[in-house]
Formats: C-alpha cells, sequence, structure tokens
C-alpha cells in the first residue's frame, strides 16, 4: 500500500488524512496517510527519510512552505513564482518535485461557490502573507483582477514587484465606504491571520454589502470574525476556507494519482462534520 504523510507544526488536528482517504475511495485506491510532525531543523532529513522508504507524495503545511521551495530538486513554474510548495511528488533516483496547488484551489472554490466558469470579478485580497501571495497568480489566471491590501503596505509593494497587473489599496481605505463602484463586482478574500486570534478587521459595512462574496481562507468549527463582521455587516454571501484546503488537496491527489481529480462536493459534508467534532 502506498504511504503519503503532511509534514506541519503544528499538525495533530489536519483534515488531509481524513480527505485523502475520502478521495481515493472514490477511485478505489488503497493509501495510507499520516500526519508528520516535525521541527524547522529536522524537517529536511524528515522529508529525505519520507521519501527514502517509498513514500508515494506529502503535502506540505505551515511552517515549512517556503523552505521546502529550497529543498526539491524540480520546481513548477508556479511554485517557483510563488515561492512555496505545499505538494511533494518523488520523481525516482532521489529528485523530487515541488509544486503548490493552494492558488489554484482558491480559484476552484470561488468558481464552486459562485457557480460560474472564469472569474470575471475584482478579487480585494486583504493580507499579504505567505497565503495571499501563493493565490495572486492562479486568480490572475482565471480572469480576476486582483488588488491587495495589508497592514504593513511594504509587503503589498514588493508583491507587485513580481506580479504585474497587482493593484494596492491603503489599509486605511478598508474603513471608509469604497470611493467609486467598482467597474466589476468585487469578491473579497480575508487572507489575513486576525480571525486565528478572533480579531475584526477595520472594514467598513459598505464593503461587504456591495460584495458579491465574502470568503476568508480560514476556518474552524464556528464561523471566523471575518465571516461573522461580513454577515452582521449584510453580505449577500459569505464562505470559509475549508473549501480551499479540499479542494487543493484533490489537485495534490491528481499530481499523485495519474492526473485523477476527486469530487470535492462528495467529501466536503464529512470534513465539515469532522471539523465540527473535533
Ligand atoms: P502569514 O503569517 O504569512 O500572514 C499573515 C497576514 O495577516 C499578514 O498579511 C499580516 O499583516 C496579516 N494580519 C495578521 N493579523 C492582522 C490584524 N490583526 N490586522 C490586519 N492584518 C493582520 O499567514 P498566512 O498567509 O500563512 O495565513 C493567512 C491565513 O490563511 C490563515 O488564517 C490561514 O489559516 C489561512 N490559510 C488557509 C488555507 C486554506 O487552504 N484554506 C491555506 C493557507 C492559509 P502584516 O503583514 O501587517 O503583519
Amino acid at each position: 500500500m502506498m504511504t503519503f504523510t503532511v509534514f506541519g507544526n503544528p499538525i495533530a488536528h489536519s483534515l488531509s488524512p481524513l480527505i485523502h482517504q475520502r478521495f481515493a475511495e472514490q477511485f478505489g485506491i488503497e493509501l495510507d496517510y499520516t500526519r508528520s510532525l516535525t521541527s524547522k531543523a529536522g524537517f529536511a532529513e524528515a522529508v529525505a527519510k519520507f521519501f527514502r522508504s517509498g513514500g508515494g507524495g506529502a503535502n506540505v503545511t505551515v511552517p515549512f512552505k517556503t523552505v521546502a521551495a529550497g529543498l526539491v530538486t524540480h520546481l513548477t513554474p508556479r511554485a517557483a513564482r510563488a515561492g512555496a510548495v505545499n505538494t511533494l511528488i518523488p520523481l525516482g533516483h532521489g529528485q523530487l518535485a515541488g509544486d503548490t496547488t493552494d492558488g489554484e484551489g482558491l480559484v476552484r472554490d470561488l468558481q464552486r461557490v459562485l457557480k460560474c466558469q472564469e472569474l470575471p470579478y475584482e478579487v480585494l485580497v486583504i493580507g499579504a502573507g505567505g497565503a495571499a501571495s501563493s493565490v495572486i497568480e492562479a486568480l490572475q489566471g482565471a480572469g480576476a483582477q486582483v488588488v491587495m491590501s495589508n497592514r504593513s503596505a511594504a509587503k503589498v509593494s514588493a508583491l507587485q514587484n513580481d506580479f504585474c497587473d497587482l493593484q494596492a489599496l491603503p489599509f486605511g481605505d478598508l474603513a471608509r465606504p469604497p470611493r467609486q463602484t467598482s467597474q466589476v463586482q468585487r469578491i473579497l478574500v480575508n487572507a489575513t491571520s486576525a480571525s486565528l486570534t478572533g480579531t475584526e478587521l477595520p472594514i467598513h459595512s459598505a464593503w461587504f454589502q456591495e460584495t458579491v462574496l465574502a470568503y476568508d481562507m480560514m476556518y474552524g468549527k464556528q464561523p471566523t470574525a471575518f465571516l461573522e463582521q461580513a454577515h452582521a455587516a449584510g453580505a449577500k454571501k459569505v464562505a470559509d476556507g475549508l473549501g480551499m484546503l479540499i479542494e487543493q488537496a484533490a489537485l495534490s491527489f491528481a499530481l499523485w494519482h495519474d492526473g485523477q481529480l476527486p469530487s470535492v462536493e462528495q467529501v466536503l459534508p464529512a470534513v465539515r462534520n469532522a471539523l465540527g467534532a473535533r
């Protein structure tokens, strides 16, 4: 039986084993998917050991995505541009490829929630950390106009050097109603870690009222602070990042299993239940 794992720290609550078992059932594949807790100092050796012992593939999560990009022998162009890897694929003879499926995972989830094929929207991404930077290219590729707003403006300026057509919005502008109505409809994406501490962001209710979707990349047992805020302000539609987690996992699965792409809709209820029970 092929073995897969996810490297992270912390990792005890990772939903990846459940998600991948459910995906495997869709194709009649038998696999073992484990969680690997490792330290920063031990990460490279843990990865090497896993693949030496015949590991079929691995996911990488916080805080190792950037380190993983420096560890592999082959980086996909999108992983190279994001400077981050969430999927490790063994190529044989000690060679390892690194890819990132986070951006495409978000795009697919937005398309699923909004029931559309393309993303003819302005996507206002709040935050400019690892998660935000890894989704810019995929959003732009899907036709979205990406605007980024972060508490520390310097991070957005740095990203503007790497990504053409990335627009910036001063963080303070979020506290006031939007200056002018956007030419296209807008999606708000919270890519900050503020929801981790239950902190509300200083966003004026008018931003939520005019958006087609308020989306938090974070997910949890309860609605996140951002989604509570959006709901209270009168947002038409809200969604958390659980769908993104499952979509990026489905894309990793396809990379390891000859392009077989599992159905996300089929596993979402079970994963939502498991999240509620933990
Ligand atoms: P980082 O630590 O790399 O970045 C954190 C970002 O949040 C920075 O832009 C930071 O701003 C901003 N921030 C933090 N606190 C506040 C605050 N109180 N007010 C305003 N801005 C704040 O985190 P990641 O990018 O790795 O993760 C961000 C979120 O995305 C997390 O909630 C994570 O769980 C989620 N995520 C979800 C995934 C999924 O599959 N659903 C995948 C990956 C991430 P500044 O630069 O000013 O400090």
